[in-house]
């Protein structure tokens, strides 16, 4: 881990899975936007330490924080190291999931819709919990926003491909709603993105490196997406211009 730079007036951002892809282009933004960010990874701790110094380059205030977003003690410990280094935390970006090879429901096993489900909702669920436990201002919290990444899968279904990845998100999309309006009165919004064939190295996780470019063609906008332009969208729900919008979905999918 990192130590912080300074940040005196900043608002603090955490995003989960940072160390590549949509979540690091979240915390290259955010940082340019005056957050002091906690880039938080699981494995790829020099991935994540790149991005902390492009953004300490910059002029920027980061920390880089691994967890296992997956395990509760690891989680409560990253906003912890947040809670001290860089001050509570205002908005919460819940970027990280994972994806398994394509393949059939029929192929399925336990072990592996447990891993998928455990990163990507119980993941989310646990550092929703630690966000609100600052951000309520029973906690003595000032309000936030929470922005969860969720996936144009959630309303396709992914079948042939990742089912349990698309139900995954689905659950993402529910708890997105429950919780928008569970904490609404204490001024913390809960909203939700959800990509669709962007240019990241999640796909070669799924097996097929090369799936956005092989689909593409059957976008609206004949084209992939960038990790940027899933980043100004995260960027726009934890602002203040989206002030009135919560339990809402903004789908960056080039029109799928
Ligand atoms: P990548 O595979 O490029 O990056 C995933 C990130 O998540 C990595 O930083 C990884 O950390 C982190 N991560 C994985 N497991 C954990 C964990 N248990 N705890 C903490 N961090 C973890 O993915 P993308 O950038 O493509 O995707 C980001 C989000 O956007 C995901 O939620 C994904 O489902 C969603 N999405 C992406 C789409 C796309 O086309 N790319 C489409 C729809 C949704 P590390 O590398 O350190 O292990």
């Amino acid at each position: 881990m990192s130590s912080a730079e300074s940040s005196s007036a900043s608002k603090v951002m955490i995003v989960t899975g940072a160390s590549r892809g949509i979540g690091a282009a979240v915390a290259l933004l955010a940082a340019r936007r005056g957050y002091a960010v906690c880039v938080n990874y699981h494995s790829r701790s020099a991935a994540a330490d790149g991005v902390v110094q492009a953004i300490r380059n910059a002029g920027g205030t980061a920390l880089a924080v691994g967890a296992d977003v997956s395990r509760q003690d690891q989680v409560q410990a990253m906003f912890e190291t947040v809670d001290r280094e860089l001050g509570r935390v205002d908005a919460l970006v819940n970027n990280a999931g994972i994806l398994e090879k394509q393949t059939t429901v029929e192929n399925l096993d336990a072990d592996r819709i447990t891993r998928v489900l455990a990163t990507n909702v119980v993941g989310t669920f646990l550092c929703c919990r630690e966000a609100v436990r600052r951000m309520a201002p029973r906690h003595g919290g000032r309000g936030g926003a929470i922005v969860n990444l969720s996936s144009m899968a959630s309303r396709l279904g992914a079948p042939g491909e990742y089912v349990d990845y698309a139900a995954s998100k689905g659950a993402v999309d529910t708890l997105t709603i429950g919780l928008s309006k569970e904490v609404g009165a204490d001024g913390i919004r809960v909203n939700g993105v959800r990509p669709g064939l962007i240019y990241t190295e999640m796909h070669a996780s799924g097996g097929e490196p090369g799936r956005v470019d092989r689909l593409k063609d059957s976008l609206p906008l004949k084209r992939g997406g960038t990790p940027e332009e899933v980043a100004a969208a995260v960027l726009w729900l934890c602002s203040d211009e989206s002030g009135f919008t919560t339990g809402s979905f903004i789908d960056v999918s080039g029109g799928r």
